[in-house]
């Protein structure tokens, strides 16, 4: 996790306010109009102090562009956030329309990742009812619906900005039981323990994984197109919740997929691994895989009722 020291914690408290939804930059702040600008140059410098020749990979998408310097007059726009994407503010705001006055341009991305909403959570934004992309520049008043990937509404199926499915995966290293139970159903999930943000982005893009983590800065960075924060911190909760956001249902495949090192399982015969097995292994079993990537064997032991059992209840969680 990052650690920034104190001075970097103070000049980034805006900022950090701003994306955890503990509490909002108050409407007197933003009418000055800096609000937006601002919190880009307060996350620059925080991280740049913190993160060394991290800072320019991981600088976020709050740069603002020629254009939103250009002052207006203050004007307020309205967000509301639909189905789950109340997850990203802070309770007391859950349900209610989040208003800002503004006095630049600024761009529908940053206005609602300023709420706390990170975009691979955004699938559709209506302006003043009608569709548009992230970069779509506010300029004046404007009523913002923001709807989540996996929400109710079935309007402009062909304006949404968030893919539907994916079946690769790279997930940060708090998310250990989310994987093992994703590996175990056949899910291809990139997982190091040890990797810091930049290597996450690097295997992401590098092989056009999703990205899993409940870091939403991370989830905010502009090289993220495909992601997901999973709400809830129980590992079997947080499964149902990946399948059921990228209809992985009918893709699951279990005990197909090494849980050490993410590589395929192959069928072997007992005779070709028979000189590894225990001696009661030798004795009770028949039927056998080994792990393409490192070797492991993998037969059903005693634990593997138990392990059918953890996936049918997913499985019926997720229907
Ligand atoms: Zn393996």
């Amino acid at each position: 996790m990052v650690r920034l020291s104190r001075p970097s914690l103070r000049k980034c408290r805006r900022f950090f306010a701003a994306i955890d939804g503990r509490s909002w930059i108050p409407a007197a702040v933003c009418a000055v109009g800096r609000w937006t600008a601002t919190t880009e140059k307060m996350s620059r410098s925080g991280r740049a102090s913190s993160w060394g020749d991290h800072a320019q990979l991981l600088s976020n998408t709050l740069t603002p562009t020629r254009e939103s310097r250009i002052n207006v007059n203050p004007f307020t726009v309205r967000l509301a956030l639909h189905g789950d994407l109340d997850f990203f503010v802070r309770r007391g705001v859950r349900g209610r329309t989040i208003e800002r006055t503004l006095s630049e341009k600024t761009s529908v991305k940053d206005a609602i990742e300023a709420c706390g909403v990170p975009h691979p959570e955004v699938d559709l934004i209506l302006v003043n009812g009608q569709p548009v992309d992230f970069q779509y520049c506010i300029a004046s008043v404007a009523e913002i619906e923001v709807y989540p990937a996996a929400g109710p509404s079935t309007q402009f199926k062909n304006k949404r900005l968030q893919v539907a499915t994916a079946s690769k995966f790279v997930a940060d290293g708090h998310l250990g039981g989310l994987v093992r139970d994703l590996r175990l159903l056949g899910f291809d999930v990139a997982y190091d323990p040890q990797a810091e943000d930049r290597r996450l982005l690097l295997v992401m893009e590098r092989e056009t994984r999703a990205l899993l983590t409940r870091d939403r800065r991370l989830l905010m960075h502009a090289i993220v197109t495909t992601g997901y924060c999973p709400r809830s911190q129980n590992a079997d909760e947080q499964t149902v919740e990946v399948i059921r956001r990228f209809d992985m249902l009918g893709s699951i495949a279990p005990f197909t997929r090494c849980l050490r090192c993410n590589a395929p399982l192959q069928k072997v015969t007992k005779a070709e691994i028979i000189e590894r097995l225990e001696p009661l292994t030798k004795i009770y079993y028949e039927q056998f895989r080994h792990c393409t990537g490192c070797g492991q064997i993998y037969w059903a032991g005693s634990h593997f009722a138990k392990l059918q059992k953890r996936l049918k209840q997913i499985r019926a969680s997720c229907s």
